[in-house]
């Protein structure tokens, strides 16, 4: 059966050369980089110079990045850091209601430390927008936390707009660009941001490798004690293969960021016209234009969303859904439901994200076997039927 992954945003396939680059440092260089001799300085210089792909990507020094077991801890470090050192200074925090779970869960655990979140709605396209933000801060407010670009809807946020503000008003700022790294141009001093959290496994390297930036000068603490590493910023031996692993994938995401994002976007927006021309009671979800270049998620109406995933799935064509299990119950997205979406048009979403080996030829498979998986879940939906002439009179408002 052919297979197609067409779930970028979840995790990545780890890159060839990747695979390679980490098989070197699992046979020959498994030194620590903090020993003297020959082994631990070979580990230490390849630590060194991800470290410097990683700062050159993003347009930062390599002091100012940090490496960390992947975009949760990055984020966590981020916040946890800011609040905690800037304690005096004030107790709030900014937000947004689509972040990510480990900007979310971190804020709200903070609010019963006595820190004040808050969290800031986001438009029908799931942008924040930089008004809400500016009426938002007041003389407490020590941090705004708001992602680069959803992992949800794709919608990139107006971060720079959101960093001058913060700027003027002297608050650190903090983006999880765990997403967009790697899709669309990243350069901290353009953004404005003061810390910014990347993640391996969305980049074609290891999952459990990520990197924050912390901005020189800024007021910032670390989460855990132990030895000097990352100049005691973050202790504990180096994770030196996924640093390697992230380094290559960095280097690689660079060179063919251009020419990938501009051959994603095209077969993104094949599958956008082929679904919103030929499916009734179909919604794309995000922003129309300011969304990542791999990134498509749609809600179909009168659809369970887990059991169009399952029937892709026995298709071969992996995807994921606007619904999340959370204890056992399916809950839809925060973020769909953030954008207004009704609880049961969320429930039906089909987010689609593409990556380095899809092409177009994965694109016509997915759109060859969709039309009857829609039809046979559609025709098993008990309010569902057809629009036709009667729908003028039978008062089902679902219909139109
Ligand atoms: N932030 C965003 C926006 C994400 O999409 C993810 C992962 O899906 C994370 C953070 C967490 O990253 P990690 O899986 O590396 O901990």
């Amino acid at each position: 059966m052919r297979r197609v992954y067409f779930d970028h945003s979840a995790t990545t396939p780890v890159h060839p050369a990747v695979a390679e680059e980490m098989l070197r440092f699992a046979n020959k260089t498994f030194g620590n980089p903090s020993s003297v001799h020959f082994f631990g300085r070979e580990a230490r210089k390849a630590v060194e110079e991800a470290r410097d792909k990683v700062a050159t990507a993003i347009g930062a020094r390599p002091e100012e990045i940090i490496f960390t077991s992947g975009g949760t801890e990055s984020d966590l470090m981020a916040i946890k850091g800011v609040v905690y050192a800037n304690r005096s200074k004030g107790n709030h925090i900014i937000t947004s209601a689509i972040e990510h779970h480990a900007v979310l869960e971190n804020c709200k655990a903070l609010e019963k430390e006595g820190f004040t979140v808050t969290i800031l709605p986001v438009d029908p396209d799931g942008m924040v927008s930089p008004e809400s933000v500016a009426d938002a801060i007041n003389d407490k407010t020590i941090l705004i936390t708001i992602m680069h670009a959803n992992n949800e809807v794709g919608t990139i946020q107006p971060i720079q707009e959101i960093g001058r503000l913060a700027k003027a008003k002297g608050i650190l700022f903090h983006t999880d660009a765990v997403q967009s790294f790697g899709k669309i141009p990243v350069n901290v001093d353009e953004l404005m941001v003061d810390f910014l959290s990347i993640s391996g496994h969305k980049i074609y390297a290891p999952k459990g490798i990520g990197a924050l930036y912390i901005r020189r000068g800024v007021r910032w603490a670390p989460n855990s004690l132990g030895g000097g590493q990352e100049r005691k910023r973050r202790p504990g031996t180096e994770n030196v293969m996924g640093i390697a692993a992230l380094g290559k994938a960095v280097e690689i995401a660079v060179e063919t960021m251009s020419a990938e994002s501009a051959r994603l976007t095209l077969l993104r927006d094949r599958i956008i016209k082929e679904i919103m021309e030929n499916y009734s009671n179909v919604y794309l979800n995000g922003h129309p234009t300011r969304r990542l270049p791999n990134h498509v998620n749609f809600s179909f109406e009168f659809i369970e969303g887990e059991a169009l995933l399952l029937s892709l799935d026995l298709k071969g064509v992996a995807a994921s859904s606007g619904s999340a299990c959370t204890s056992g119950s399916l809950e839809p997205s925060h973020v769909l439901l953030a954008m207004g979406i009704p609880p049961e048009v969320a429930h039906g979403s089909l987010r689609l994200t593409l990556g380095k080996d899809n092409n177009d030829e994965d694109v016509s498979y997915f759109l060859e076997v969709l039309p009857p998986i829609i039809e046979r879940l559609r025709a098993m939906s008990p309010l569902y039927h057809k629009v036709s002439d009667d729908c003028d009179t039978c008062g089902n408002t679902w219909c139109r």
